[in-house]
């Protein structure tokens, strides 16, 4: 993607010419790829890997990357945009794309040292590569720090063992920057990152998860036995790992409010079209005030959670802090999503349960926004913390 004007000034959340640009793009390209398709690859649960490899031409697999690692060289503002966007018509690509943008490739991008970021970056941000980013595991997934898998030093290598869950892209990536202790249980400076391909010995990929929601987005298992890794696969330095995690998923999150907000407007936007056109007792029922009323609260709580959305994407591309920002904007965009996405069920009634209408899916899709990338109750904790400090 070329860079037409300047974003917009600071504080100012006016859709600017790359937005716009960027829009109309995401929504041709859905209409024409993803649109006939959502509802086979939800039912099937097909992960559609070419889909992404096409994303990749539009600049949408590197919109953070600078041009000179092959990305579109974007911020946060533009970022945003392309995930709502995407998510308004289907979810599990908004949660694919924000994944493969937001944690490997980030991950990648922002601890990388040059020789790892001109092998891998080129190869996700063209969409040739899919990437997955494995730090949850089954015992672990708020208190992530546990982790139990390892990483033994053995000369110049480190061999991993132990199993990581939910990934994103666990089957279908052929990267994976994954977390491994390398010290102590309890030590948050004893994990380390590294960078493993797919095909490496001892790297394998276990079950798929079958799924309520984001059934187009691959979730499953990554599995390390004796997998033996260089020293030169790790990002950074030895130790920095989980901190590392912790500063990537601020950003992350920035994308799962995005992926939020598309959701929701999606679902609005379909409830607001059917009140005009379902009638009952001889009237369209957002003639209904407690139909018009409901619209109204959905209207209001989408424009806060955009707002909190693109505050913390600004202050992101300012290089500013965003821990607690992100986690406002993560907390209340998903439970609104979910909340949006549960009222245009009810103003479809009865054809707001079938799958003819897409009320339904977006109802499904939307509690994954809630939980991954941390839940609710663990942005309440970050905020917290932040706020009590
Ligand atoms: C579709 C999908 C995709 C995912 N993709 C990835 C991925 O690509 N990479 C990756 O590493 N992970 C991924 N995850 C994992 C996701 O980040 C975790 O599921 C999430 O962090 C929650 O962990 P858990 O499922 O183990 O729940 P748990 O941590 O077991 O939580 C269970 C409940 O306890 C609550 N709870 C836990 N601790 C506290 C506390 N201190 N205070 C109050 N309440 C608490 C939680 O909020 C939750 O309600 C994905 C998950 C899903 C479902």
């Amino acid at each position: 993607m070329e860079m037409l004007v300047e974003r917009p000034s600071a504080l100012s959340f006016d859709s600017s010419e790359n937005q716009k640009m960027i829009a109309q793009m995401v929504r041709d390209f859905g209409s024409r790829e993803i649109k006939p398709f959502i509802m086979e690859w939800d039912e099937k649960q097909i992960f559609p890997v070419e889909l992404f490899n096409e994303m990749g031409s539009l600049g949408l697999m590197g919109v953070l990357v600078p041009e000179e690692y092959g990305g579109a060289g974007f911020g946060y503002e533009e970022y945003i945009t392309a995930i709502i966007e995407l998510s308004k018509i289907d979810g599990s690509i908004g949660l694919s794309m924000a994944a493969h943008n937001s944690l490997c490739t980030n991950h990648i991008l922002h601890f990388g040292n040059e020789e790892q970021k001109r092998k891998y970056l080129p190869k996700l941000a063209s969409g040739q590569w899919i990437g997955a980013w494995g730090l949850t595991e089954p015992n672990t997934g708020s208190d992530a720090g546990n982790m139990r898998t390892v990483a033994v030093k053995d000369g110049d290598y480190f061999i991993l063992n132990g199993a990581k869950n939910f990934i994103t892209h666990g089957k279908s990536g052929n990267v994976a920057v994954v977390i491994a202790r390398t010290g102590a249980v309890g030590d948050s400076h004893g994990m380390s990152a590294f960078i493993i391909e797919k095909g490496t010995p001892g790297f394998t990929s276990g079950k798929k998860e079958n799924k309520l929601g984001m059934r187009a987005s691959e979730t499953a298992e990554l599995i390390f036995t004796d997998c033996k890794i260089h020293k030169s696969q790790m990002l950074g330095k030895e130790g920095e790992g989980f901190i590392q995690s912790l500063k990537i998923l601020d950003g992350g999150r920035i994308s799962i409010a995005a992926l939020s907000v598309g959701i929701a407007e999606g679902a609005y936007e379909a409830a607001l079209q059917y009140s005009k056109e379902r009638h009952q007792f001889n009237q369209a029922i957002s003639k209904f005030q407690g139909i018009a009323f409901k619209l109204a609260d959905m209207a209001t709580k989408i424009e806060a959670a955009k707002l909190l959305t693109y505050r913390a994407g600004e202050l992101k591309n300012a290089g500013k802090e965003v821990n607690k920002e992100s986690a406002m904007a993560k907390l209340y965009a998903s439970e609104t999503a979910v909340d949006i996405a549960n009222e245009a069920v009810q103003i479809f009634g009865g054809y707001g349960y079938t799958k003819d209408f897409p009320a339904e899916k977006y109802y499904r899709d939307a509690k994954l926004c809630t939980i991954g990338e941390g839940t609710s109750e663990i942005q309440k904790l970050v905020i917290s913390r932040a706020i009590l400090k």
